[in-house]
């Protein structure tokens, strides 16, 4: 049940300052950081990550995908939580921004249509990537983090949002001066 997936701000959400936003609206349902990283990625690594876009999407929409996506910094992270692929997704909303329903982030901070993308020969500026299944967020969080780098850390979340018992964790008692 607890699960992990890959979350990008992309260039466009980066660049528009939205990304305190958008990682706020994870933190507040009580989803936990557990990865974060700022980069900018060429279209080498960009055409891993999207691999299956082109079968899917067409060639022309990888494309220009691929040129979205290297414009400019993304920032990536992992997180951690209940059913985390379904909720996050949930939360970005449908691809499409002009179907997005307000409160979503793709419907808060987009609106066009793909039909308008189309027009003007772009990839939908949708401010975010969020892994689409389980099996894809294994893959893509890996492709995007060492395993060094994902940490395992205690948060309130831990007793308001996922049950742990208070009484286990005041047995972790502060250390005292002497013992620092
Ligand atoms: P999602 O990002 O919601 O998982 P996809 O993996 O199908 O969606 O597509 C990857 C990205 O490609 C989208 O987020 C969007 O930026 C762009 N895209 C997909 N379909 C189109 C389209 N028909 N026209 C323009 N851009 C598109």
């Amino acid at each position: 049940m607890l699960e992990q997936t890959l979350v990008l701000i992309k260039p466009d959400g980066v660049q528009r300052g939205l990304t305190g936003d958008i990682i706020k609206r994870f933190e507040g349902v009580g989803l936990k950081i557990v990865a974060m990283r700022m980069v900018w990625v060429d279209k080498e690594f960009a055409r891993e990550h999207y691999a299956d876009v082109g079968v899917r999407r067409g060639e022309k929409v990888l494309a220009n995908l691929l040129s979205l996506i290297t414009m400019g910094p993304v920032v990536a992270m992992v997180l951690e939580g209940v059913d985390a692929v379904e909720i996050v997704r949930k939360i970005c909303g449908p691809t499409e921004p002009k179907a997005a329903q307000p409160g979503t982030i793709r419907g808060d901070y987009a609106h066009v249509s793909f039909g308008y993308s189309d027009h003007v020969n772009e990839a939908v500026r949708n401010v975010v990537h969020a892994s689409g299944t389980k099996d894809e967020a294994k893959t893509e969080v890996s492709m995007w983090f060492k395993a060094e780098d994902i940490h395992d850390y205690p948060s309130v979340h831990d007793i308001h949002i996922l049950h742990y018992r208070a009484e286990d964790i005041r047995k972790i008692k502060p250390a005292t001066n002497d013992e620092k």
